[in-house]
């Protein structure tokens, strides 16, 4: 790995950091662009199925549903960024610039899907794979059309930070590292699927942007509201989602006993925002032993082909019920920014899943966060550009062993993610999240020491998902109200004598 310097340095390859380097590169900036994927696949982007929504001129309506399935909780003026520059971003960068094809109907037009919590049809897609038909062109679009650097395989390990700016990142490639100064720093590292057992997120999503930018001090908020969609198959041979979008077409949720539940819990059925349909398939599953999407109702391999094909790989006799469970999907938190992506440290801007608009509040809507990567990596690689490159003294970590004992990191990750999922899921307990806390706190402990002397991007990985479960944990223990994502239900919460230990406030 050699040392370099660079205008901006873009830190992750999905859509936030792929929309921040082409800004960028438009304002004439000298871009790098690293990744620690080997394969676009490694991407939550790549992974999007149900769509990206637009406003179709009426951006009052996508606000208010925003607004609505937050719970109110969303920041407005972050909502009126988005919806503002929804459909110019998506017209030109993703159709005229990069040439997505979305679904047309027959006589052309565009087909909207109409995804939960949407009162409108308004999201554009490509089959319910609309992810990987962005993130491929959009990657050759910057490789081959730019003048952007493009490192792949090489992870930000360690931010550079002096006096409280920012001043590049520690890179790692092939077991080597070295500093890359400059002038503006922007982490688009996705989000911290990694930390679950059950996730729809790609394994290596460990939150490395959130954890590097909480060390050098950067404000980081709101990492309690950990989306779980409610309609995961998890099967012997991986987890999958099962779109919301199959939902939108009207597959029907059922329990073990083949009864309908959700028309019972809320005005809009299957199509109630996210957090409300998970708790319910949650406690069906408790209840009564299982949850399955039944599809009869709808033509799902005409219009599904590639979940149909994915559940048959997986075994899935899709045509019987595909057995669902909720699995964790999507941050709403992260670190603080503005209407531009700055951060609260100069020097540094975050995009993206990582980063914490207050688009999403406290849950987001579907089919949101492609848009709000896209929305503000345009601005942010316009803001970061312009600034000046200072070089300083190497961090000491550029003479640490890159030696770990073997099965270190895949142990304790082990340990990490079943306290993530049985702790701070779906539901929680404040003993739960108590004791949570001093288990992930003691595991930090033990990870930081070796942190000391050695470095490896497993080791740093590790790290990262240390902090960042430390981070949820404290967010979740703080916040005693239950509202959006983050339910707190004392009822489980026993006393010896079976009383209630804590009372909740909210909803
Ligand atoms: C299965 C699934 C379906 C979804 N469906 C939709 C949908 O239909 N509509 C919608 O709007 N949203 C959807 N989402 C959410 C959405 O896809 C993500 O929130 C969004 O793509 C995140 O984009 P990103 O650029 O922030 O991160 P990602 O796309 O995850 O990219 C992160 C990048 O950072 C890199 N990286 C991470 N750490 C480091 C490091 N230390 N050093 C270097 N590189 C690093 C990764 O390698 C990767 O290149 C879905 C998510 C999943 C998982």
């Amino acid at each position: 790995m050699q040392r370099r310097e660079t205008d901006v340095l873009v830190v992750g390859a999905g859509i936030a950091g792929l929309a921040t380097a082409l800004s960028a590169d438009r304002k004439g900036a000298d871009v790098t662009l690293v990744t620690k994927a080997v394969q676009p696949t490694e991407a939550s982007t790549w992974r999007a199925q149900g769509g990206i929504a637009i406003t179709r001129s009426d951006p009052d309506s996508l606000k208010a549903d925003i607004l609505d399935a937050s719970g109110g909780t969303a920041s407005e003026t972050a909502v009126d960024v988005l919806v503002e520059h929804a459909d110019e971003a998506v017209r030109e960068v993703l159709v005229d610039t990069i040439g997505v094809e979305f679904d047309t109907d027959s006589t052309g037009e565009y087909e909207f899907g109409r995804e939960a919590a949407h009162k409108e049809p308004r999201v554009l897609h490509v089959n319910a794979e609309t992810g990987k038909h962005i993130h491929v062109p959009f990657l050759n679009y910057v490789l081959e059309e730019t003048d952007v650097t493009v490192l792949d395989d090489t992870a930000a390990l360690e931010l550079v930070s002096h006096e409280g700016r920012i001043h590049g990142a520690v890179l790692e490639r092939a077991g080597k590292w070295a500093p890359t100064f400059a002038g503006a720093t922007v982490l688009a590292t996705g989000g911290i699927g990694g930390l679950y057992q059950r996730t729809t997120n790609p394994p290596s999503t460990t939150g490395d942007g959130i954890a590097m930018a909480a060390l050098a001090g950067a404000r980081v908020e709101d990492m309690e509201f950990i989306q779980f969609h409610p309609t995961g198959c998890e099967t012997d041979t991986g987890t999958f989602l099962i779109s919301e979008a199959v939902r939108g077409e009207g597959a029907v949720l059922r329990n073990a006993a083949g009864k309908r539940f959700m028309p019972a819990e809320h005005p809009d059925a299957e199509l109630a925002p996210r957090d409300v349909v998970a708790r319910a398939v949650m406690r069906e599953h408790e209840r009564t032993g299982g949850v399955e999407l039944d599809v009869t109702g709808i033509d799902f391999s005409a219009n599904f082909p590639g979940l149909a094909a994915t559940c048959e790989t997986h075994d899935v006799d899709w045509e019987t019920g595909i057995p669902v469970i909720p699995v964790q999907h999507f941050l709403c938190g992260g670190i603080a920014v503005d209407d531009v992506g700055k951060t609260s440290l100069d020097g540094l801007f975050a995009v993206g899943e990582c980063a914490r608009t207050g688009v999403h509040g406290a849950n987001r809507l579907a089919s949101t966060s492609l848009l709000e990567g896209l929305v503000w990596g345009l601005r942010a690689g316009e803001a970061a550009t312009g600034h000046r490159i200072t070089t300083i003294e190497s961090p000491e970590l550029l003479d640490r062993d890159p030696a770990l004992p073997a099965n270190f990191a895949q142990q304790k990750f082990v340990r990490l993610r079943s306290v993530m999922e049985e702790s701070l899921g779906v539901v929680r307990s404040p003993s739960e999240i108590d004791t949570a806390r001093a288990g992930l706190r003691r595991l930090k402990g033990e990870v930081d020491a070796y942190v000391r002397t050695r470095t490896s991007r497993s080791l740093y990985e590790l790290r990262a998902a240390t902090i960042v479960a430390v981070l949820v944990a404290r967010a979740a223990a703080e916040n005693e109200q239950s509202v959006g994502c983050h339910h707190v239900n004392p009822s489980t919460d026993t006393t010896a004598e079976g009383e209630t230990m804590r009372p909740s406030s909210g909803s």
